[in-house]
């Protein structure tokens, strides 16, 4: 079997480089993608210095001609790639009378355009090789989240979007799945305690204690079911949402 190629947005920091390091151990080239190429170094440091391969490249996902110039390094770097996974995001809080045309469309052009964006410019690749997973993130906050209608419309939109992947992809070997976190400590939900006025300490205390398994997530957490959808073995299964939140989430 080749190695696998994989492109993982928003992989800086956070989640997105939670996932790339775990995808780099599985075995697959990966390529570190984020607003800016500089930023990058770090996720690829830690991959190499693992034993792993992986190149950083800048696109804003939000915006087609930087996608479609991503796409083609990630060929030329790495060769074609059959795995991917939409995780670039950003969030615009507000409660809806004070929400900016501008807070809507940067979070659903982030979210929602720069998954479909990079879908369509990956997914030739994939139809080649008759052989692909796409992995979505979605977000607890799809069922509504008080102040987040722009973010809980994405990512609830992030769930169509992947039903709709799994059923015109599926004859080609693709599968497509997403995974919606609840609460991981990385520097969004850091952000999210800033602006609510609370130390980050004191925010994933009182968020542990509404969890059923009374801890708030890791990056990691996230990273080992994306693990399961991106592996071989998971060819079966496909158009699921994955809640993984430490408890079931209505
Ligand atoms: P994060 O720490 O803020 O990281 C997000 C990354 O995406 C950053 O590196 C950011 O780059 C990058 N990014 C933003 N806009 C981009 C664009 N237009 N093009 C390319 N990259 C872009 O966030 P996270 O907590 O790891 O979240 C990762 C994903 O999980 C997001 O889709 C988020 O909505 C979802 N999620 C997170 C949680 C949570 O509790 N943390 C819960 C549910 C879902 P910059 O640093 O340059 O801005």
């Amino acid at each position: 079997m080749p190695q696998r190629i994989a492109i993982v947005t928003g992989s800086a920091r956070g989640i997105g480089a939670g996932v790339a390091k775990r995808l780099a151990a599985n075995g697959m080239a990966v390529a570190v993608l984020d607003l800016k190429e500089a930023d990058c170094a770090d996720t690829v440091s830690e991959i190499e210095k693992a034993g792993g391969k992986a190149i950083a490249v800048g696109a804003d996902v939000s915006q087609a001609d930087q996608v479609e110039a991503a796409v083609a390094k990630v060929v030329s770097g790495l060769g074609e790639p059959t795995v991917l996974v939409n995780n670039a995001g950003v969030i615009r809080d507000n409660m809806l009378f004070k929400m900016t045309e501008s807070d809507w469309d940067t979070v659903l052009g982030v979210h929602l355009k720069g998954a479909f964006l990079m879908t369509r410019a990956v997914q030739q690749y994939m139809v080649n090789a008759k052989w692909g997973r796409v992995v979505n993130l979605s977000s607890t906050s799809a069922v509504g989240n008080r102040g987040q209608v722009n973010y809980s419309a994405a990512k609830a939109g992030m769930q169509g979007f992947t039903k709709t992947l799994a059923i015109e992809l599926g004859k080609f070997g693709v599968t497509a799945n997403a995974v919606a976190p609840g609460f991981i400590a990385t520097d969004m939900t850091a952000a999210t305690a800033a602006r609510v006025g609370v130390s980050f300490e004191d925010f994933k205390k009182g968020a542990a204690s509404q969890i059923p398994v009374q801890r708030v997530g890791a990056p990691e957490d996230i990273a080992a079911a994306i693990s399961y959808f991106t592996s071989e073995e998971a060819g079966f299964v496909s158009g699921q949402v994955l809640y993984v939140a430490g408890g079931p989430v209505s």
